[in-house]
């Protein structure tokens, strides 16, 4: 299972936008375009994006507001957010911080830096958004091949408990509720019952069979959490 993680670039300058949206599209990237701020608030509306590129001069709002906005609401303020700027003074670059940016991006810039610095915010921020393989004690994932194996035995999981043990995998000992699972791994503006989470938690435990199938613990009134320091594991 591909995940092509999206980007929301909003350039105001048509040849820098071009030049963003070409490379990352040919890495991979889903791109969307805004040129102000306007369009820019629209998309974000529609769709929550992976990262946003934000050029800090724009008509109408600049960059540095809408960052601010962006992280005080409560539905993107957990979204990356990369600064381009054409300036690169220290009290900007610490405006820019401050204004809630993960990274900062100095015009002209080169586009493997662009993409580094994109690959490095969704690795900090969204682990399960990159490529790769993943293990979590014996159980291993690798989101290329959509292989999961548990102590080297492969497991055969649907799609939906895949992206669940993905999400799980790449947040593992940390207590998730059931709301924030429905967000993550089914989506933003899906409108599914909570109980939905249960079903596919079953059928994962199911999938993944009694010794691995420990590992996704309940939490009594806070929800799930895949964790290696279960008491079955520790005293088997
Ligand atoms: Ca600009």
């Amino acid at each position: 299972m591909r995940h092509e993680p999206r980007v929301l670039v909003v350039e105001d300058e048509p040849a820098i936008a071009e030049l963003i949206a070409i490379n990352l599209r040919h890495n991979g990237f889903r791109l969307t375009l805004a040129m102000d701020s306007a369009s820019a608030q629209r998309e974000l509306d529609e769709v929550l994006p992976d990262v946003i590129l934000l050029d800090w001069m724009l008509p109408g709002e600049s960059g540095l507001v809408l960052a601010k906005r962006w992280r005080a609401h409560p539905r993107t303020k957990s979204v990356p957010i990369i600064m381009l700027t054409a300036r690169g003074e220290e009290m900007d670059r610490v405006a820019g911080l401050d204004a809630g940016a993960d990274d900062y991006i100095s015009k002209p810039f080169s586009t493997k830096e662009l993409l580094a610095r994109v690959r490095a915010v969704l690795r900090r921020r969204a682990p399960e958004r990159v490529q790769g393989s993943i293990a979590v004690g014996a159980l291993l994932l690798d989101s290329e091949t959509y292989r999961v194996s548990f102590n080297e035995q492969m497991l055969k999981l649907g799609p939906t408990e895949f992206k669940l043990l993905h999400y799980l995998m790449t947040h593992s000992e940390r207590v998730h509720s059931r709301s924030k699972l429905l967000d993550r791994v089914w989506g933003d503006h899906v409108f599914i019952e909570e109980r939905t989470v249960d079903v596919h938690v079953k059928r994962l435990r199911e999938a993944l069979g009694p010794n691995a199938g420990r590992m996704i613990e309940t939490v009594r009134g806070a929800g799930y959490r895949l964790t290696t320091q279960t008491e079955a594991l520790v005293s088997a």
